[in-house]
């Protein structure tokens, strides 16, 4: 067993600028005509079926997209390469679609599975969000699986592999990407069915690495690492995790002669599996172009009117899931300390928070909202003057189409979370910002803090220092704000969504090459 300093050359950051055709491009030249096959827990569309079934007027069924950048980067990547994409099916339909687009060169099949076993998959769903969820969110407290559910997260997994199997059987994919913490035994159920030489299977861990402590609460840790190290190549959100992860391995199979760790792989027997930090972005010519546009700045406006808030009102922004990690209750401290210590601002500042509602069927999730909804009608209560009140609250998912434009009218956003694998609400706003001033308040517990350095930072769990820097930090000169988010603009522009999936590939291919 080594344990060498582990330095490494970053990834090609160079300033070439990617997009969705340069990638499609570098698909062809490492994959030739070898298809591109993606599986993650959630399926990239929403299928709504036809309206009306009467045989005379058949309407087409419709496809709905989920929020997310991540899953529809690599839904348009598919459109342009072709390929294969396999989920769990999450709304009706048939079992495989095939998706294509106008203005897109390709189709892609969609093969969307249903486990058998109900009990399975309901082990499965808990191991993953009531075990696996906090725990690497260093929430133990919040843990509620059972024993034996791992074996419904192993038998999903088993699904994954044996559904991969037989397309990789008909299609010959040139490469398998496998996604988040859902399916991290993929390759492993995968391997023992296949006797003639795999492609390069990729995985990517979309949430924190934890700090071991928090590591040693899963008693399947071993397990579940030994399944990752059946990739051949493993992608993080940052340095630190991925640096968290190479030292759970030592820390775990130190004493295991067939594993060494190093800089930027782990050696396992006669096996080499990458191991990379790749901060996910967004697409930011496209948010800047939909917070310009005029028909979505009307109804971003509406919504606003909707809402009861005036246009020329100052307005915070926070847009998240309704998940514990986004710290909603914290975020409340933080404007609590904002308005005892600067009287003056109750009244002339209110927050729009956008809270799409998420596992709401879930005991946890019902409880965490419930206060939530309770605290911020107590606070509203108790800081309200006349008919204002400081927090408007939106339940429902807003489309980007009007969450840009909302973005660029807002004077900051506030992003709270307590642990977040790297938050794309941050580089969104950030996108919106095109000649604007507006300030990013970025919780330092977010992955996109460890890459965004000039951004501000607050702390959530220190909510009389964060509400001194948002109030210092918006006072100040629109020069000086503009010139930070040049910096900033210029940083998610050049790491954007279309690099992130470029240096994945190109390292894919370069991590094939190496092992051999
Ligand atoms: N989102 C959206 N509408 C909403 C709320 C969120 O489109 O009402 C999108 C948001 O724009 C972003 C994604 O959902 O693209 C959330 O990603 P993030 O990394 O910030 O958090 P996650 O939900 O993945 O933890």
């Amino acid at each position: 067993m080594t344990s060498p300093v582990r330095t490494r050359t970053k990834p090609d950051n160079s300033p070439r600028n990617w997009n969705a055709l340069t990638v499609s491009e570098c698909f062809r030249k490492l994959f030739g005509t070898q298809k591109l096959l993606v599986a993650t827990h959630r399926e990239p569309v929403i299928y709504q079926p036809p309206q009306n079934e009467s045989p005379k007027r058949k309407d087409q069924p419709k496809l709905r997209y989920p929020a997310g950048g991540v899953s529809q980067s690599l839904h348009r990547l598919l459109l342009q390469t072709g390929g294969d994409w396999i989920s769990l099916q999450n709304s009706p339909g048939p079992p495989t679609l095939s998706i294509s687009l106008p203005g897109f060169p390709a189709t892609y099949i969609l093969y969307r599975l249903s486990p058998r076993d109900p009990a399975l998959e309901e082990g499965y769903q808990r191991f993953s969000n009531d075990l696996l969820w906090p725990l690497f969110h260093e929430e133990p407290g919040r843990v509620g699986a059972r024993p034996g559910d791992f074996k419904g997260y192993e038998a999903v997994n088993r699904l994954f592999a044996e559904h991969i199997f037989r397309v990789v059987k008909n299609h010959g994919n040139g490469v398998l990407w496998i996604h988040d913490y859902q399916l991290s035994l993929v390759a492993k159920e995968l391997r023992p069915l296949v006797s003639s030489p795999l492609p390069p299977i990729a995985f990517f861990w979309h949430i924190p690495w934890p700090r071991q402590e928090f590591l040693v609460h899963l008693p399947e840790r071993r397990a579940l690492l030994e399944g990752l190290l059946d990739y051949d190549f493993l992608g993080f959100q940052t340095a630190l995790y991925r640096e968290r992860f190479l030292e759970s391995v030592e820390r775990e199979f130190g004493e295991d002669p067939r594993i060494s760790v190093f800089a930027d792989c782990v050696v396992k027997g006669n096996r080499r599996i990458h191991v990379g930090d790749y901060p996910i972005g967004v697409d930011p010519g496209r948010f800047e172009s939909l917070s310009l546009d005029q028909k979505g700045q009307d109804e971003a406006r509406s919504l606003l009117c909707e809402l009861g808030i005036a246009p020329e009102e100052v307005l915070l922004i926070s847009v998240d899931r309704m998940d514990y990690t986004k710290g909603f209750l914290k975020r409340l401290q933080i404007l609590e300390s904002l308005f005892l210590a600067n009287p003056g601002r109750v009244g002339k500042i209110r927050l729009l928070q956008i809270a799409p509602l998420t596992r709401s069927g879930h005991p946890t999730y019902q409880s965490y909202q419930k206060k939530v909804r309770e605290a911020v009608s107590n606070f509203n209560e108790r800081w309200k003057t006349g008919t204002w009140f400081p927090v408007v609250s939106v339940e429902r998912t807003v489309e980007h189409r009007i969450l840009a434009p909302l973005y660029r009218m807002a004077a900051g956003a506030l992003v709270t979370s307590t642990n977040d694998g790297m938050n794309l609400v941050a580089k969104e706003y950030l996108a919106a910002q095109k000649d604007e001033g507006g300030t990013l308040f970025l919780s330092r517990y977010t992955g996109a803090a460890q890459g965004l350095k000039e951004a501000v930072l607050i702390d959530p769990f220190d909510p009389a220092t964060s509400a001194a820097i948002i109030d210092r930090y918006l006072a100040e000169p629109a020069s000086i704000r503009k010139g930070r988010n040049k910096i900033l603009r210029e940083q998610i522009s050049r790491n954007n969504i279309f690099l992130w999936m470029g240096s994945i590939l190109t390292g894919i291919r370069e991590a094939e090459t190496k092992g051999n």
